[in-house]
């Protein structure tokens, strides 16, 4: 089950955000941007990179000729799409694949690969023999084109395909065999690039189509041509019967008739309209026409394949072929099909040209820059009887657009124009090499059968596929401008009349330009597995607050929502916990030190260890009787209990009594982490605690003192005591230095009075001193003495010495008094030393002591 659901309240808040830069399509026009030629584009969306087209402009040479892929790292493309075969859109295709650092993919339709194939073998073989410069040739070999040719990968019309995340889908676009447009779609924002397309049902094509929105959605943008600008042409048929009379007049008049044409495609047209005039026609069949080019008959042999890319026209046409020769019983007649003109006649090169009489020559190419239909044009163009008839997009700066303002003269670059001359007289002469120049006087005249929309089938796709954004390509500047005026003109009106009217934006890009284009797209998730089973929150209810909450799993640009324990399931993932340890050694502070610490950062701490009892403060002055025997021989060994506790539910502390190492533990994520990272900021503050790291030093080296000194002496010693002790010795530090700063020392020389003292002195400590004094110990065995008895108390130091300013307080561990000549700094000692008390009490165990 897929849920839908919108966030309403985001989308409003995010109008006013600036764009996100990962929001942005973006389109670099790197070829065929106001100009008719060399066509690629790059888009750019949420990481990924699509081309468009690898074409070279017919009307220029070598590097000038390319795209400009300087400007761009073609590394990072993914995919190539090139839309049909001709030059301007598939030429370059060789030298990207073998001359570029091109790591992607590149798809074409089956027919357009089949044909690419043949095509650029002979546009390499022609430029090696006929171009006034070897630069092209240097562009890439013959090789290069053979070598590349298995990268290409072939798909059909109407068959999506995703790549590298990215979907594409093929329409047939018209125009020549194999010709696509394509659907992009990445990261949900649907792209439709036309490249070169038709509307109308010619003679072997099928017109290109808006695709249908019920299945592919709305289209974010449209690429598309201006070749035509808004200019219009007459209907077909009308066009038709033009170029048929012009045909015919040349001939009726005695003249040869040339048809300048691109070698594949509308020549292929030309071919089935001639051939039926010539079918209904039996006087002009003495006329021959002309196929000419190396390739023509291979790639017949594909038209003939490809018959089922081809509309219900040639299938009718194959099908009456195939029962007239079934009739006739002649199973090749078969293989023929539709292809098989009987009144044209394939021509390789012009050595075989017997050039007496009347004919019909379409030879390539079209642009008339050089090859057969140049000698041709510069042989006949003297006789008036001779005509030549314009059928094509006639690109800027080419012969083919000279010709048609009709100039009186005509360079002859093709080695003077004798006849015979063709590939083998070598190279040509230069176009500014103005020397050699022939008159023009046969007659020129034009009918278009690009299959190339015109401005006003244009208009109406663009209008039917209603994007929000059109870029205009492959379309000279003028035109594409017309162009661009026009919609915008539409927009208007149309908003005009309906403000809520979609809105069309219009770019023209300059090749080199970048367009960028933000979009906002809802992120749509599938909800699956458990979380499915749960009604969705409605949205229409206002007191349904209800949050669809789980993990959200990304699969290229797919995203679905599902509970953590199917992630296995349905995103074949699995989940890993990371546990996370460190650890700490706190050589000074002790465990209850540490632990009064964190209490006070994160509030009550749970102890979790099963010694707890034992390692408690109370029960370990219960145990010192029972561990009294064996305290003088292992003083140093008895391990004190490994604790641990729980902190905010999450991270556990193990203290290892004896190592004094901390091991904390916690689940790794990013709440856990935190709370780890302050319990290792606390337990380093309690280690950094000064008065704690005097005391450390100190004891050390006096607690050794008095076990070898007063080796002879008994006093309950109690390791376990004093360890406890240290910690409520450490917290009293720990409350002084909050009030007073690192102001606070230790006083390592006890008060020592001759008569013992009278403030609720225990009896037992009484009876130790009254033997010190009877063996006449000085004073400083007494200090020893009375240090001993302070530590038996669990008393670590005598007392801690606070200055502030010149004022010295001293205070007396065993009974808390402050000695102070300045007042006001002894009671507020005292103030902080109550409630130190109050909050660490019992601070010594004195009258546990008493019992004793
Ligand atoms: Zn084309
Ligand atoms: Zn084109």
């Amino acid at each position: 089950m897929a849920t839908k659901r919108k966030a309403a309240a985001m989308a409003t808040a995010e109008d006013d955000d600036p764009v996100d830069p990962s929001d942005e399509l973006v389109f670099i026009g790197l070829g065929g941007c106001q100009e008719v030629g060399r066509s690629c584009h790059i888009l750019q969306y949420k990481g990924k990179t699509v081309m468009l087209d690898a074409g070279m402009h017919t009307g220029r040479e070598g590097m000038s000729a390319m795209p400009y892929f300087d400007d761009f790292d073609l590394s990072t493309v993914d995919i190539l799409l090139i839309s049909h075969f001709h030059l301007d859109h598939a030429a370059a295709l060789p030298y990207v694949l073998a001359k570029t650092d091109f790591r992607g993919r590149v798809f074409m339709t089956h027919p357009t690969k089949a044909i690419y194939k043949w095509l650029i073998q002979d546009s390499v073989r022609v430029s090696n023999t006929s171009s006034t410069s070897d630069q092209r040739t240097s562009l890439y070999t013959e090789a290069d084109h053979i070598n590349t040719l298995p990268q290409i990968e072939t798909i059909d019309f109407y068959t999506t395909h995703t790549v590298s995340g990215v979907r594409i889908t093929p329409y047939p676009a018209g125009h020549v065999l194999g010709a696509a447009m394509f659907l992009i779609n990445i990261a949900g924002l649907n792209i439709f690039f036309t490249a070169d397309y038709s509307r109308e049902q010619d003679r072997h094509l099928v017109a290109a189509e808006v695709p249908n929105k019920t299945t592919v959605g709305k289209i974010d943008v449209l690429i598309t041509e201006s070749t035509f600008g808004i200019s219009n042409a007459p209907p077909r048929a009308e066009r038709e019967a033009g170029l048929l009379k012009g045909v015919s007049n040349i001939i009726n008049r005695g003249g040869k008739v040339l048809m300048p044409v691109f070698a594949l495609g509308r020549a292929q047209e030309l071919l089935l309209i001639l051939e039926d005039y010539w079918q209904r026609h039996p006087e002009l069949q003495k006329i021959p026409i002309y196929y000419t080019g190396n390739t023509a008959r291979k790639c017949m042999v594909v038209y003939q394949t490809y018959i089922n890319a081809m509309n219900d026209n040639i299938k009718r046409i194959f099908r009456e072929r195939m029962a007239e020769a079934e009739a006739a019983g002649n199973a090749k007649g078969v293989s023929a099909g539709p292809w098989d003109f009987r009144f044209v006649r394939s021509l390789r090169n012009l050595d075989r040209f017997d050039d007496v009489g009347g004919c019909v020559m379409l030879a390539s190419p079209g642009m008339l820059q050089s090859g057969m239909s140049r000698v041709l044009l510069e042989r006949w163009a003297p006789d008036p009887r001779n005509g030549v008839l314009m059928t094509g997009y006639n690109v800027e700066g080419t012969m083919a657009r000279t010709i048609l303002s009709e100039p009186e003269m005509i360079p002859a670059i093709m080695s003077g124009g004798h006849a015979g001359a063709g590939q083998n007289m070598g190279r040509k002469v230069r176009d500014d090499d103005a020397a050699v120049m022939i008159p023009r006087r046969c007659t020129v005249e034009e009918f278009q059968f690009a299959a190339h929309v015109t401005g006003v089938e244009n208009v109406e796709f663009i209008e039917q596929v209603a994007s929000p954004h059109v870029i205009l390509v492959h379309g000279e500047r003028s035109q594409a401008a017309r162009l661009r005026s026009r919609l915008l003109d539409l927009n208007s009106r149309r908003l005009a009349s309906n403000p809520k009217a979609h809105q069309t934006k219009v770019y023209s890009p300059e090749n080199g330009a970048e367009v960028k284009i933000p979009f906002r797209k809802d992120k749509i998730a599938k909800v699956v597995g458990k979380l499915a089973q749960i009604p969705p929150p409605n949205s229409a209810d206002s007191d349904d607050s209800r949050v669809v909450s789980g993990v959200l799993v990304q699969n290229g640009f797919k995203l679905s929502l599902m509970a953590p324990e199917d992630l296995r399931e349905y995103a074949g993932l699995t989940t890993t916990t990371i546990l996370c340890r460190q650890h700490i050694t706190l050589a000074t502070a002790g465990i209850e030190l540490i632990r009064w610490a964190l209490e006070g950062t994160f509030g009550s701490i749970e102890e979790t260890s099963h010694v707890k009892s034992e390692a408690n403060g109370h029960t370990g002055q219960n145990r010192s009787n029972g561990v009294k025997d064996e305290e003088e021989a292992d003083e140093e060994i008895v391990p004190e209990p490994q604790r641990t506790f729980l902190i905010m539910g999450c991270v556990a502390l193990k203290w290892s009594g004896r190592e004094k190492q901390i091991e904390l533990e916690w689940e790794g994520n990013t709440m856990n982490d935190g709370i780890a990272d302050a319990v290792m900021a606390v337990l380093m503050t309690v280690e950094s605690s000064p008065a704690a790291v005097k005391y450390s030093s100190s004891k050390s080296s006096h607690h050794h003192h008095h076990v070898h000194e007063q080796n002879g002496i008994s006093f309950p010693h109690n390791e376990h005591k004093n360890i406890s002790s240290d910690d409520r010795f450490s917290r009293l530090c720990m409350f002084l230095e909050e009030q007073f700063g690192d102001h606070v020392a230790p006083i390592e020389t006890p008060k020592v009075s001759v008569q013992p003292d009278t403030k609720g002195t225990p009896a037992a400590d009484a009876e130790v001193k009254e033997e010190q004094s009877d063996e006449e110990i000085d004073i400083e065995s007494a200090q020893a003495a009375e240090r001993a008895r302070l530590a038996a108390m669990g008393i670590p130091v005598p007392g801690l010495e606070i200055r502030v300013d010149k004022n010295v307080a001293k205070l007396w561990l065993e009974h808390l008094d402050v000695e102070c000549g300045n007042a006001v700094l002894r009671d507020r000692v005292k103030a902080v030393v109550e409630r130190a008390v109050e909050t660490v009490a019992p601070l010594w165990a004195v009258r546990e002591q008493v019992k004793v």
